[in-house]
């Protein structure tokens, strides 16, 4: 039978249909494996998936620290991003020398092993509730006219704020031609001011002089349920889900599914130091998200940073069921969205390859205990 690990409800009450991603999908893919809670294995609702998750996981990729690095980074490939600016603020200094190039967004790739900031060509419209939409006129091109693609992004267009746009180009012959595709998606463009400044080949700057950013209910109700989802995956390997059932997850289950209780479940902190051995050793943190669990204090408690950031985040998951008291009780991994792989953290060599081989490194029982 299935039964939802978040509303609790059964196939008799709900759908099950979706595959739920282990790690949201905005925050990278991997290979071979992508961990994801499928259909069948009956633990995610279709309801809980799509109607509670998917708005929460928006919000958390257009208004919060992690989630404008991904979009910066542009992982998923998208022909435009969204940064809604409530939650998430840059405070932009004209370091640039002038407030107006300012504005441009900045992406993000990954170069020689650094995550560098990178320039593209951009149209910039904002949005009447706030916040901007950034289009890449470079994907914006791919798409066939006509197709419905096409349509909803002129839709799209149409909503938002025509009289406050910035086109940003290399050349003035690239933004002529980015003012060409705009009137092709219905978008006249008249220009009230142009600017030019020559950026010096190896010229650094600062992605941003200075942000706030909370952890608001939305955003640590995302982290929740990452935290839960990794926990629900490792049980779901050694075939022991029944146990996420229990009351000992009723809080995180309800402050992920209908927003019941406090945040204080979510402890947030700020360090650059590295974590990881291998982070020791390089001084330097992994551009990967760390996740692991862990038993303290009688309670079980996962620990998550998302692309080496120095924000680290601490999930109390629930107290520790009796039957999981166990010295190797825990596990932990990292996912490498630029490599794509997964490691799991105290794996010893030699690292697993196959689907299969990745699969059995998750598990309840996976802390290695250093032989004494
Ligand atoms: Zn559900």
């Amino acid at each position: 039978m299935s039964r939802c690990i978040y509303c609790l409800k059964d196939d008799t009450q709900t759908l099950f249909t979706k595959r739920e991603h282990v790690i949201p999908a905005s925050l990278g893919s991997f290979v071979p494996l992508n961990p994801t809670i499928i259909a069948t294995d009956g633990l995610v609702c279709s309801n809980c998936n799509e109607k509670i998750f998917g708005p929460l996981e928006t919000n958390f990729i257009e208004d919060s620290l992690e989630g404008v690095y991904a979009q910066r980074l542009n992982l998923q490939g998208r022909n435009s991003v969204i940064m809604r600016d409530k939650n998430f603020k840059i405070e932009r200094l004209a370091e640039l020398g002038d407030k107006f190039f300012d504005q441009m967004f900045f992406f993000l790739e990954m170069k020689d092993g650094k995550v560098v900031p990178v320039m593209k060509d951009q149209i910039k419209l904002k949005r009447f509730q706030g916040g901007s939409r950034v289009f890449l006129p470079e994907a914006l091109r791919e798409i066939k006219k006509d197709s419905s693609v096409f349509k909803k992004i002129s839709a799209d267009m149409q909503k938002l704020d025509r009289k406050d746009m910035a086109v940003f180009a290399e050349t003035i012959e690239k933004k002529d031609k980015i003012v060409a595709l705009l009137h092709e998606f219905g978008v006249p463009y008249k220009e009230k001011e142009s600017k030019e400044r020559k950026f010096e080949k190896g010229e650094k700057f600062m992605l941003e002089k200075d942000y706030t950013c909370t952890i608001n209910h939305d955003i640590g109700r995302v982290l929740a349920k990452i935290a839960f989802n990794y926990f629900a995956y490792c049980a779901l390997q050694d075939k022991q889900t029944e146990i996420l059932y229990s009351s000992h997850f009723d809080s995180i289950r309800n402050f992920a599914y209908a927003d019941k209780g406090v945040l204080r479940q979510i402890i947030p902190s700020i360090s650059e130091e590295p974590i990881l051995y291998e982070e020791k050793i390089r001084n330097q943190r992994l551009h990967a998200h760390l996740i692991n669990f862990l038993p303290e204090n009688g309670s079980i408690v996962v620990r998550m940073t998302f692309f080496g950031r120095p924000a680290i985040y601490k999930v109390v998951l629930g107290t520790l069921p009796p039957e999981l008291n166990h010295d190797h009780f825990g596990c932990g991994h990292a996912f490498d969205p630029f490599s794509h792989q997964i490691v799991q953290l105290s794996q010893q060599l030699p690292l697993p390859k196959t689907e299969d081989q990745i699969k059995a490194s998750f598990g309840l029982f996976k802390r290695y205990i250093v032989p004494k």
